[in-house]
């Protein structure tokens, strides 16, 4: 369950894993670094022997306690290797430790890519996977759905391989399977041949935005926006495929938009907000609401940034139909209950997919995304946002911040079921169950 804010900086004792928002910590009882799948069986069958509960971990960029652990800790950063690339079938096989970055410069060397990404490139693959990252983009699905076999390590210590001919049910289950379903060893994903993207960012009135949603979602390969709380203005980002070359931004460009401005000087605001939350309404303003920013670049480049302001984030997919009226409820909630609110609202679009615990299982959707920047209390502010994506059909993203129980969740998941059974196949005796899984999936 969410706790309160995390204080700014509290010293952790020696022996605590911290997630990357700071707003999480366990103590596991050991460590585990495989490199080689031998040493990852081998640490799923002494925890077997040992009784202990095991949990692997990616890149720590979850906000939920999804990968918390009193067990034994399995860390992938050691198990990154890129197994194989085959520019035929134009698909990939790596180890599931391997970081979205890693694996886009890898695909870039054979002239492929992913054909769609989230907005950093930090993670490792299977965590992203395992919950249900994904980027913006009406035809296209979060990443799980480019995965097209998995091999992965089940309660026993046994290894499982999985696709849609072989176990299609585990393969099904495990594509985005929240930790629950074994550790995964490595995945094959579907690529695409290596593309650029035209960028094109702009300042627009929300409300011409929410007028205009369908012919900006459908228009654009890409289309997002960030609606600045406090002001009636949103930052708008439309990226198209090209074929023009690469340019647009220099590299002095590119290091003041996206280290200085979107990280120095955007932290600096959201500090002084911190310490003087009345005045976050007037420095919202200092948001520059004219002129467009153009550039080509490499399709991941594209997608992805640095992000160096540190924040806790709750995010709902909701069939596409309610997004005007979830961001409008937003903005009226905000402005009733009084909330200072420094961070932007990001909202994005992704295709259905047939994946048991996708949050876009079956419908077209739109993801609404709420930010509020670390050590300030978000509790108010994550609840209400919460209550009115719930009423609109809601399901949270499984790796950011939300309240939602088993109970409240098994409902909004047509194939439950499927997933639990999938589940306790692999995963008889709850060896990769946590607390969140407890909270979210039930006991085994
Ligand atoms: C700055 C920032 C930006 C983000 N941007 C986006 C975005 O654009 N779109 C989006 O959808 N999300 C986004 N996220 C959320 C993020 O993509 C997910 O939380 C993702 O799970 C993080 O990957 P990770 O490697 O850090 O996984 P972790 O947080 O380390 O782990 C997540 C889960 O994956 C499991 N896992 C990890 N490795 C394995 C394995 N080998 N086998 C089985 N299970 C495994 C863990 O046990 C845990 O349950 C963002 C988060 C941050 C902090």
């Amino acid at each position: 369950m969410a706790g309160p804010a995390p204080s700014v900086r509290r010293r952790q004792p020696a022996g605590y894993w911290t997630n990357w928002g700071g707003n999480q910590r366990c103590a596991p009882e050991e460590i585990s670094r495989p490199t080689t799948l031998g040493q990852l069986t081998a640490a799923v069958k002494a925890a077997a022997a040992g009784g202990q509960v095991v949990k692997a971990v990616g890149s720590g960029h979850s906000f939920t306690d999804v990968a918390c652990t009193s067990g034994v800790q399995v860390r992938l950063d050691g198990y990154d290797r890129i197994v194989d690339i085959d520019r035929e079938r134009m698909q990939v096989t790596v180890q599931s430790g391997v970081t979205i970055a890693a694996l886009s410069e890898a695909l870039a060397g054979a002239g492929l890519a992913m054909p769609n990404l989230g907005d950093i490139g930090y993670q490792s693959i299977s965590g992203a996977i395992s919950t249900g990252t994904h980027g913006t983009g009406a035809k296209l699905c979060g990443l799980a759905h480019q995965v097209s076999a998995l091999e992965l390590v089940s309660g026993d210590g046994s290894v499982v391989s999985a696709s849609a001919e072989e176990e299609p049910e585990i393969f099904a289950a495990a594509r985005l399977g929240l930790g629950a379903m074994g550790i995964l060893s490595s995945v094959t994903l579907q690529c695409v041949p290596a593309f650029r993207l035209k960028a094109e960012e702009k300042a627009m009135r929300v409300d011409d935005v929410l007028a205009g949603i369908d012919e900006l979602v459908e228009g654009n390969d890409h289309f997002e926006f960030y609606w600045v709380p406090h002001t009636g203005w949103a930052l708008t980002k439309s990226n198209n495929r090209t074929d023009e070359p690469v340019g647009g931004r220099s590299r002095a460009r590119e290091w003041y938009e996206q280290v200085f401005l979107e990280n120095v000087a955007f932290g600096a605001v959201c500090r002084v907000g911190r310490m003087r939350p009345h005045w976050i309404p007037r420095l919202a303003t200092a948001v520059p609401s004219t002129g467009t920013r153009r550039y080509v670049a490499r399709s991941d480049k594209v997608f992805t940034s640095p992000r160096m302001v540190r924040f806790c984030e709750m995010e709902y997919s909701l069939p596409r139909e309610h997004l005007a009226t979830a961001l409008n409820r937003l903005r009226q909630f905000i402005e009733d209950a009084g909330l200072m609110v420094s961070f932007p609202v990001e909202v994005r679009v992704a295709a259905p997919d047939d994946i048991p615990l996708s949050t876009s299982y079956g419908r077209q959707s739109c993801y609404i995304a709420i930010h509020m920047y670390r050590g300030m209390p978000y509790d108010q502010y994550f609840r209400g946002a919460e209550a009115i994506f719930a009423a609109l059909e809601g399901r949270p993203h499984w790796g950011k911040l939300h309240y939602q129980t088993a109970a409240t969740l098994a409902p909004r998941y047509p194939k439950w079921d499927e997933f639990q059974a999938a589940r306790r196949r692999v995963d008889p005796d709850g060896r990769f169950a946590n607390a969140y899984t407890d909270r979210v999936l039930g006991p085994i």
